[in-house]
């Protein structure tokens, strides 16, 4: 350990007064300052030393301190840090960029809108659909399905879709007009009384659309795998029937590949290998790694035309089509393309998740699910019931440990490393949490029920 780069102290006071986190309640808790990164290398201001196996929050596919971006970002700097896109006004490093990411998309994407973050293309896309119906002589179709366990951010409009109570308790009342349907989550049989999973969802989709009327429902939003709600992979054929029976009926789909996009899970986009032909498609993190705050909503042509004639689709963000970030972006795209990172992700991921699938012969893991590097492991009281068990006793433990920080939502831990993890790096992870998980499961001195499955809430 060296010594501190800056007065900790004095900085961990100013922060416990001064900030609000997220998801951290009181004033007087730990704080860790992080002041530098390498790949998947972190250092904190005390000198401490982190493997970092969450890319932050789901994101940093290249990695920490890539010259490359940096160098890109001040070129563009240089020349042009920002104008606004509103209008007839435009840059260059956006053009290209939209170029880009419809060369890349899974199906025909015709148009591209830039945003801030995630939960802003999320709003952007339930906007624009309701209008896409309003344009065309319907302006009864208002509805927006959403699915339980899903996670759209926390803007009013994404936070309404997100289907976990924790996000809209205390915030209501939230966008009127979204109901929330089952995802399906073939490790938790209990929720679909004996039904295939499946065959449940789209029974409760079909009725839902009887029930409130197809001609009043806009769009349905889902993740093609739900990302916070516990890396739940579906059934192969269960997007491709949801993406049917909503065009029988004129209703519109948003994917929020948010996770999944640009190279998480081996592909570009979790549409491609899963089948889904999707309206609109929201990306973010993997975009610019985390080097520049930015998402893009990809538009499909038949929706682009309506919302773009007229007067046009009216609001935007600030920052949408932001220069720097828009050639943060592309450089970002050229590195995963170079590197391979797309392969890195599922080689990579396999190699880990090969090694974690062992601890479903734990007695508290009920399972343990990988897609590229996506990875889910659900703790249970019991994996015979899939009684859930709170996972969240593991990360401070991993990280006081091994030094090797990740993620819980309540009974899952998160895995989701830069897709630049090395074997060695993905071996140190699996050891840290299989050492960790094997000690609790064999002296079973805590059992901390997670009250995460009362689906009765939304
Ligand atoms: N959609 C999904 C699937 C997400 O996972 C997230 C963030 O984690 C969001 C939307 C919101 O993105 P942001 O936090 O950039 O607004």
């Amino acid at each position: 350990m060296t010594a501190p780069l800056v007065d900790v102290d004095a900085l961990v006071k100013s922060d416990q007064s001064r900030l609000i986190h997220p998801h951290l309640a009181g004033a007087d808790t730990e704080r860790i300052v992080m002041v530098e990164g390498s790949g998947c290398q972190l250092r904190d201001a005390h000198g401490r030393e982190y493997l970092d196996a969450t890319g932050g929050l789901m994101l940093g596919h290249v990695g920490h301190g890539r010259r490359e971006l940096v160098d890109v970002a001040a070129g563009q700097m240089s020349k042009l840090e920002y104008f606004s896109s509103f209008h007839e006004f435009t840059n260059e490093p956006s053009i290209k960029l939209a170029s880009r990411l419809i060369d890349i998309a899974p199906s025909p994407m015709e148009r591209v809108y830039f945003t801030s973050g995630g939960a802003e293309a999320v709003d952007a896309a339930l906007r624009m659909a309701r209008l896409y119906h309003h344009r065309r002589g319907e302006p009864e179709r208002t509805w927006v399905l959403a699915r339980n366990f899903g996670y759209h951010g926390v803007t009013y409009g994404g936070g309404a879709a997100t289907g976990m109570p924790m996000f809209h308790n205390g915030f209501g009342p939230m966008l009127p007009h979204v109901r929330h349907l089952t995802p399906p989550m073939p490790f938790h049989p209990e929720l679909y009384g004996g039904e295939d999973p499946t065959e449940f969802c789209l029974r409760e989709l079909r009725q839902t659309i009887e029930e409130i009327g197809a001609d009043q429902i806009a769009v349905m939003i889902g993740e093609p795998i739900l990302g916070a709600g516990g890396v739940v992979i579906p059934p192969h054929d269960y997007w491709p029937r949801v993406r049917e029976l909503l065009a029988a009926h004129g209703i519109l789909l948003i994917l929020d590949e948010v996770i999944t996009g640009l190279g998480r899970i081996g592909h570009w986009f979790a549409a491609e290998p899963m089948g889904i032909t999707p309206d609109f498609i929201v990306t973010a993190k993997g975009l610019t790694s985390g080097y520049f705050p930015m998402g893009a909503l990809l538009v499909a042509g038949h929706v682009a035309d309506v919302v773009t004639r007229d007067e046009g689709f009216i609001g935007g963000y600030t920052y949408s089509g932001h220069a720097t970030g828009c050639a943060v972006a592309l450089e970002n795209l050229d590195i995963i393309e170079r590197e391979n990172l797309l392969a890195a992700a599922v080689e990579i991921g396999d190699h880990l998740g090969d090694q974690l699938r062992r601890l479903e012969e734990l007695p508290i893991v009920g399972q343990v699910r990988q897609i590229g590097l996506m990875i889910g492991i659900e703790l249970a009281q019991d994996p015979a019931t899939g009684e859930p068990l709170s996972a969240g006793w593991v990360a401070p433990l991993v990280r006081e440990r091994h030094g090797i920080i990740i993620r819980n939502n309540p009974n899952t831990i998160l895995l989701s490393p830069p897709l630049v993890l090395s074997r060695s790096e993905a071996d140190q992870v699996a050891a840290a949490v299989t050492d960790v998980l094997t000690e609790y499961a064999t002296t079973a001195k805590r059992r901390v029920s997670a009250p995460t499955r009362d689906l009765s809430v939304l």
